[in-house]
């Protein structure tokens, strides 16, 4: 990939800059979760209006058809900006490309726009309680019912559940066939009565995250996304696109934070430790290196169409550097960074996640040498 910026890709950039600079979306509310989800909502709205939600969409479906350079300058800009993330992420980033591959024209005509505008937020409804790393053996059931579907089960660590009009729901339709083929996927309506959502506490005190309870939920044919029994397919093009998309992004807000960092180490005045600015100058080097990879992973979708397997490496990477990144805040700023109202603390604590979040480090690392290295498969 030549990574030189053509004269449109640089008007593209100019253009974004001067709207982020005439946008201005206030300070970022702090302890109050709502209020922190409302600024982001208001934030996606007005990208939506500008024309910006989601430039890696087709214009048919209200994108701006960029190309794969045009998206990673979008991300960059953000980050430059300290832009906050749009509220309806998995919306943008996993919803909508996954229906505009499989759906039919009446799903892509009434799901599509809602999530650009962050009118309709979206969740996904992958894990279970038993059924995390091997999702295909996810027990939540969906039985026929006249014209439509019954759906009971449970799942879990479903981020963004309180807010979400709907969800990626994976169930088994037919508990007969062998686990990965008896799956369907639906685009379950989480206002209904038999959908229940209870938050749970995490490590920083924050409920991103719920449990599902779903007993008796409906669902019609019209939401039943790639037909009966391809369920599969269908969740693949998902985490595809999970792990190429969300880590082209992550990997810009990790830049972000390596600035924070080494502009509060700067101004303690200890930039002139040349041990303190090695170790930083190790993160800096990982994270251009996540750069990079992340741009071949793009390469990678503008030439097949969908993105690879190369995705289960920027994920792995940018979890890795993430967390030694939010380690190292601590050790350099000390106590102060550890405080419970601390940006660091913060920081520090939700990046242990990362490396189990869209995928555990270790089967990533599973993916990347069967799929991308050619080795033997795990037994
Ligand atoms: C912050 C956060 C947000 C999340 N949001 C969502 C969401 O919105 N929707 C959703 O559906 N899920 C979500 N998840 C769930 C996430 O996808 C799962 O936690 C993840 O897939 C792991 O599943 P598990 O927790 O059941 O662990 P398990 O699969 O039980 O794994 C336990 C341990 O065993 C290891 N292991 C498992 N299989 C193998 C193997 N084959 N080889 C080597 N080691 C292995 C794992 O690496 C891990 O260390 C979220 C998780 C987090 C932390």
């Amino acid at each position: 990939m030549d990574l030189t910026f053509s004269e449109s890709e640089r008007a593209f950039r100019d253009e974004l800059r001067a709207w982020l600079d005439s946008y201005d979306p206030g300070s970022e509310p702090a302890g109050d979760e709502d209020a922190h989800y409302a600024w982001r909502r208001d934030f996606q709205r007005a990208l939506a209006d500008g024309g910006w939600a989601a430039v890696h969409w087709p214009v048919e479906y209200g994108g701006r058809g960029a190309t794969i350079m045009e998206s990673a300058i979008f991300f960059e800009e953000l980050a430059r900006a300290g832009a906050p993330l749009p509220a309806n992420v998995l919306g943008l980033l996993l919803a909508g490309p996954t229906i505009m591959s499989w759906g039919t024209a009446e799903q892509k005509d009434r799901f599509l726009a809602p999530i650009l505008t962050a009118e309709e937020i979206w969740c996904q409804g992958f894990s279970e309680p038993d059924a995390g790393s091997d999702l295909a053996s996810l027990k939540t059931r969906a039985i026929r019912d006249g014209n439509g579907w019954l759906i009971s089960g449970q799942k879990v660590w479903t981020s963004g559940a309180q807010y979400s009009k709907w969800c990626m729901l994976l169930a088994r339709t037919d508990p007969d066939a062998p686990k990965h083929k008896g799956l369907s996927y639906f685009l379950l309506d989480m206002e209904q009565e038999g959908v229940q959502v209870r938050p749970l506490r995490q490590i920083t005190g924050e409920s991103e995250f719920n449990e599902l309870f779903i007993d008796g939920a409906v669902a019609s044919d019209g939401q039943l996304l790639g037909g009966l029994g391809n369920g599969w397919k269908v969740a693949l093009t998902t985490l595809m696109n999970e792990r190429a998309g969300l880590a082209f992004f992550l990997q810009v807000r990790l830049r972000q934070l390596l600035d924070a960092l080494s502009a509060e180490v700067a101004a303690a005045g200890m930039l002139d430790d040349s041990g303190v600015a090695e170790r930083l100058g190790e993160v800096h080097l990982r994270a251009e290196v996540l750069r990079l990879t992340a741009y071949r992973g793009l390469t990678a979708t503008e030439k097949y169409g969908q993105p690879g397997p190369e995705g289960s490496l920027t994920k792995w990477m940018w979890s890795q550097t993430n967390q030694q990144l939010t380690e190292l805040a601590a050790q350099l700023l000390g106590s102060s960074a550890l405080r419970a109202a601390d940006r660091w603390a913060y920081e520090l604590l939700r990046a242990r996640g990362n490396s189990i979040e869209g995928g555990t480090t270790e089967v990533l690392k599973n993916i990347v040498a069967e799929r991308v290295l050619g080795l033997p498969r795990a037994h």
